[in-house]
């Protein structure tokens, strides 16, 4: 009897209680990232009763989480990023406290009850929500330890609080604090979101973070070739078997051999394109133009938008642009270009002829890099 109750019903060697203990915290992280994030927040894709019900259940068991909670926390991240209204942002909190006490500042925000209610849109409500999910939200990490001692023992104690640990470390820090901190960013998004690593496996394919700001509707992460998203993985394989739909994935900017000619033809395709094209200006004509200077500003003032900046950084870049005259044509060129792709100006003849102005002060110039770029402006194809 003792024994049993030291060992469990299952007793394992290290190895298989690490093996175990992985798996189940991935089906949590899965979890997380395919019904929580890409399926109920964003609609990106469409996930069966049957697996939705098993991902619900799952996380009440696992992490106490309500679907109406996680979900209306993040989609106000997205809403006010960065800003002192985002329930996480290091910009604004600092990487420490968002690292290490992520998890009391999504407690702080589940009991914003304005909140809660204005972001949580399409969240379920039925029967088992009501009264287990939400009225016996600990129930279930209760179940877990009693499942967990049944089935190893003291061991299992161990376990369960991995388990407890998981989503606070991975999901409350890393996410919300290491993806707008630390790693590489592909689009120049509005935010300080980052990709921690081109292999996203560890948290679902979450480590693609700036992807997923630049495109939050799209249910794949991955957006180069040489990204991985094992998220994206696991929706094709749900899909397989019916339980699994992908709604919409981040339109995919190519660069065609000839140039369009045709309005309506350049208008969709840059509109479609517009986070790649400021991309592509910052990195092919901005970025060459701020070599002499990289020793004096962080290129990060430059390649932000300007809305985003602070007073003193504001004045530190002010000084710069005072000293480079072709630096400063070229930092307001990418500006103007920025408002025009963001004007919400659907009508192809009134862009073209924005673009075509715009285009004009820029060929009058004579940067090169500048002129390449406009070949390359008229070039873009969505696929
Ligand atoms: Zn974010
Ligand atoms: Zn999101």
């Amino acid at each position: 009897m003792l024994d049993t109750f030291i060992n469990g019903l299952i007793p394992l060697s290290f190895i298989e209680y690490a093996i175990y203990t992985l798996v189940v915290t991935h089906i949590t992280i899965v979890a997380i990232t395919l019904y929580l994030h890409r399926g109920v927040c964003h609609s990106a894709i469409e996930i069966h009763p049957i697996l939705s019900h098993f991902f619900r259940f799952w996380l009440w068991l696992t992490t106490s989480m309500r679907t109406a909670d996680w979900v209306a926390i993040h989609r106000k991240h997205h809403a006010k990023v960065e800003t002192e209204d985002d329930p996480h942002s290091p910009t604004f909190y600092g990487i420490n406290k968002v690292i290490l006490q992520g998890a009391d500042l999504y407690h702080k925000e589940k009991n914003n009850k304005e909140t809660i209610e204005k972001y949580s849109q399409n969240c379920p409500t039925d029967w088992v929500e009501e009264k287990i999910y939400t009225g016996r939200n600990n129930l279930g990490i209760l179940l877990l330890f009693i499942i967990n001692i049944a089935l190893f023992g003291t061991v299992g104690i161990i376990i369960w609080a991995i388990q407890m640990m998981w989503t606070p470390i991975f999901a409350a820090g890393g996410i919300n604090g290491a993806g707008h901190y630390w790693g590489y960013r592909n689009y120049n998004t509005n935010d300080d979101s980052t990709n921690m690593s081109p292999i996203g496996i560890i948290i679902g394919g979450e480590e693609l973070h700036n992807n997923h700001h630049a495109y939050p509707t799209a249910a794949k992460f991955s957006l180069r070739p040489w990204e991985f998203d094992i998220g994206w993985m696991y929706i094709k394989i749900f899909g397989i078997f019916g339980l699994c739909k992908v709604k919409r994935v981040a339109p995919k900017p190519v660069i065609q051999e000839k140039e369009n000619t045709d309005a309506k033809t350049i208008t969709q395709s840059l509109l479609q394109s517009k986070l790649a094209v400021i991309t592509d200006f910052t990195q092919r004509v901005l970025k060459p133009a701020y070599q002499e200077e990289r020793f004096k500003l962080s290129f990060k003032l430059l390649a932000d938008h300007p809305q985003r900046l602070n007073e003193s950084q504001e004045n530190k870049l002010n000084a710069l642009l005072k000293d480079d005259s072709t630096l400063n044509t070229i930092y307001k060129l990418k500006n103007k270009l920025h408002e025009i792709l963001h004007s919400r100006q659907t009508k192809h003849e009134k862009f073209i002829e924005t673009l075509n102005s715009w285009s004009s002060e820029a060929k009058s110039h004579g940067i090169t890099a500048l002129d390449d770029f406009l070949i390359r402006l008229r070039s873009y194809k969505v696929i």
